[in-house]
């Protein structure tokens, strides 16, 4: 008889990857894409973890995680002595699971100021969670960033193994995109030296207007097959699956933002079997 697991386990990543969705631009789409991009790959069978590092919250919010149900968050991760294992919680979805955020985290870059290794707060409490057999069983990390490229994006993208950036298809989509591989090459050079962009994923796309077409013809001259075949649209869907503390996957599955990211998932999963192939 084939013995599956042990296919399975030559196959499989021994660890998560962790995947950052930066962007220092706002409501360019991390957050939207943190939570329906997990979601999307938690139903075809992936374990995912969504760590919410913007102390608005929303990632946490949009997946229906209350306020008063974050009693130990990144915060307390980043900052204070808790273990990353113990910040985790289930959300609604199955096999998606959140370490949230909370208002405290506004006050962790002057704090961590006297820190040493500060940027490395988060690198170093994943780097203990994926080496325990509960961090093992996820195969990603999806860390959603605040809108600036202050500490809390400098602490992820030192943990991060690669950098997913939503970028809205809009008139200086490109100048944003500059000022972030810039920070990338930096980080790149001083803290972590095998940071990659994993993709670019261009969001609300309106197909009724020319901008849209441009700026994506645009990104893809510039950065080529970096950037994911699939677009997500702009869909009201979307927006209003949040207020109902759901992923749009759940709230609407058949609406086009949904399957938008059905797709955008298996492209990844082929991207980041392409490149465990090549890695080997
Ligand atoms: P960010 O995390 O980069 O600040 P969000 O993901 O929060 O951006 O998105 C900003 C706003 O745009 C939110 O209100 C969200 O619901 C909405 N939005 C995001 N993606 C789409 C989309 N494809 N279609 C329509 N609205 C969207
Ligand atoms: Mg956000």
């Amino acid at each position: 008889m084939i013995d599956l697991s042990a296919i399975r386990a030559a196959v499989a990543p021994s660890q998560p990857r962790v995947l950052v969705l930066a962007n220092q631009k706002g409501g360019v789409g991390k957050t939207t894409t943190a939570i329906n991009l997990g979601t999307a790959l938690a139903a075809v069978g992936e374990r995912v973890l969504i760590v919410d590092l913007d102390p608005q919250g929303n990632a946490s919010t949009g997946l229906g995680v209350d306020r008063d149900e974050r009693p130990v968050s990144a915060y307390d991760v980043l900052v204070g002595d808790a273990e990353l294992a113990d910040a985790v919680i289930d959300t609604s979805v199955p096999g998606l699971s959140l370490v949230a955020s909370t208002m405290d985290l506004l006050g962790a870059e002057l704090e961590l100021a006297d820190f040493d290794h500060r940027s490395h707060r988060l690198n170093d409490a994943l780097d203990a969670f994926t080496r325990s057999d509960a961090g093992r069983a996820y195969s990603y990390v999806l860390v959603d960033c605040p809108p600036s490229l202050n500490l809390l994006t400098i602490n992820a993208m030192v943990a991060a193994d690669a950098i997913l950036v939503p970028l809205q298809c809009e008139f200086f989509a490109l100048e944003g995109l500059s000022q972030l591989l810039r920070t990338v090459d930096r980080v790149k050079a001083s803290l972590n030296p095998d940071l990659e962009i994993q993709g670019i994923v261009l969001t609300m796309f309106d197909k009724r207007n020319n901008l849209s077409d441009q700026v994506a013809a645009d990104v893809r001259a510039h950065m080529g097959d970096k950037v994911y075949r699939t677009v997500i649209p702009r869909n009201v869907r979307i927006s209003e699956a949040p207020s109902f503390g759901k992923p749009a996957l759940v709230y609407d599955y058949k609406c086009a933002g949904s399957k938008a990211y059905m797709k955008l998932a298996s492209e990844l999963i082929q991207r980041e079997r392409d490149i465990r192939h090549a890695a080997a």
